[in-house]
């Protein structure tokens, strides 16, 4: 016979834990899926100076297990597993887990995250975590007074290279095309800051580094020729794509794909079905407000099963 569960939680990134949290406190037994990245984005990166509790910064992989802990703490079940396949067409819905078990859930609530988009080149990915990052907000703090290149040439781009040139000496901002596809506001605050330096119609050949992380990168302009720059961060602000491939054909999904979550709440347009964390958010993208998205859908996710 197929299990049947209360609330299913699919992803184990700060928005699934904390959700879970929640509901193994209301008593609601939720059963969470880790999927392919146990603990979720943090778990690739090393410090985490921003999250709030934690004075002096905490390993992004301690801060992981920490959650997992205090959510088996009140009866969660965590589980190794990926959601394969869902169908949401009635309740209890339907789900498959790693292409052969099967279960049906009352409720659901989706955390399974967005992927950050790279370049694809093999230095980038040695050097992620050490001087590669997709996350300004996150590591711009520790490049302050150096110089740093942002990849892009749209709205994000234009944001995180603003926010760099206030902390650091200079920010070269590497774009493909022979324009910026930025709001024209957005443009302006670019061109108006002093230390931001625009590379039209360059691309990156290779990022370059020692055994201490990113020193510099060798970019190709469009006319076939290369130019070297010096720098200690290289930020990619490319865009994200949300992980919501399983849900396409049922579920509001945004242009983009992120999932459509009904005002500030974390319901979509299925009853019973709940968004939290980055899969439903393309502005912030953030460990804490991930988490604080993952209380709403957990307190959602209760109302509705104690209606
Ligand atoms: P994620 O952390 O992305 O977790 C998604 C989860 O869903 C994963 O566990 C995955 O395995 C699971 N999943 C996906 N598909 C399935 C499936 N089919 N079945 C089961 N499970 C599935 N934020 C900060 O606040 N401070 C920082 O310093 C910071 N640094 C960062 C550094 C890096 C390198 C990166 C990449 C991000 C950083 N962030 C930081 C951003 C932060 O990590 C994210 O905002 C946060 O992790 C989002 O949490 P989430 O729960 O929505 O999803």
């Amino acid at each position: 016979m197929e299990e049947e569960v209360k609330v299913l939680i699919i992803g184990s990134g700060p928005a699934g834990y904390t959700a879970a949290i929640y509901l193994s406190r209301a008593n609601l037994q939720p059963v969470l899926y880790e999927g392919i990245t146990p603990g979720g984005q943090l778990t690739t990166t090393t410090e985490i100076e921003n999250f709030p509790g934690y004075p002096d910064g905490v390993d992004g992989n301690q801060m992981m297990v920490d959650m997992r802990r205090q959510a088996e703490r009140f009866g969660a079940q965590i589980r190794t597993g990926v959601i394969t396949r869902v169908d949401l067409a009635s309740r209890p819905f339907h789900v498959v887990v790693d292409g052969e078990q099967e279960l049906r859930a009352e409720s659901i609530i989706i955390a399974t995250g967005a992927t950050a988009k790279y370049l694809g080149l093999p230095s980038e990915t040695k050097y992620r975590g050490q001087g590669v990052s997709a996350c300004a907000t996150c590591d711009g703090f520790f490049y302050r007074k150096k110089d740093v290149a942002v990849v892009g040439g749209g709205d994000t781009a234009c944001e995180e290279a603003t926010y760099l040139a206030s902390l650091c000496r200079k920010v070269y901002l590497i774009v493909r095309k022979p324009f910026l596809r930025a709001s024209k506001a957005m443009q302006q605050r670019v061109f108006n800051t002093p230390n931001i330096e625009v590379l039209f119609e360059h691309n990156t050949a290779e990022v370059l580094g020692d055994e201490s992380g990113v020193t510099g990168a060798l970019l190709r302009a469009n006319d076939g020729s290369e130019r070297k720059i010096d720098i200690s961060g290289f930020f990619l602000a490319i865009g994200h794509h949300p992980n919501t491939e399983l849900f396409a054909d049922q579920l509001q999904l945004d242009a983009e794909g992120y999932i459509v979550t009904e005002g500030t709440s974390s319901r979509t347009n299925i009853e019973g079905v709940f968004a939290a964390g980055d899969v439903q958010d393309p502005h912030y993208r953030q460990a804490i407000t991930a988490a604080g998205s993952g209380c709403v859908a957990a307190l959602d996710c209760e109302r509705f099963l104690l209606r």
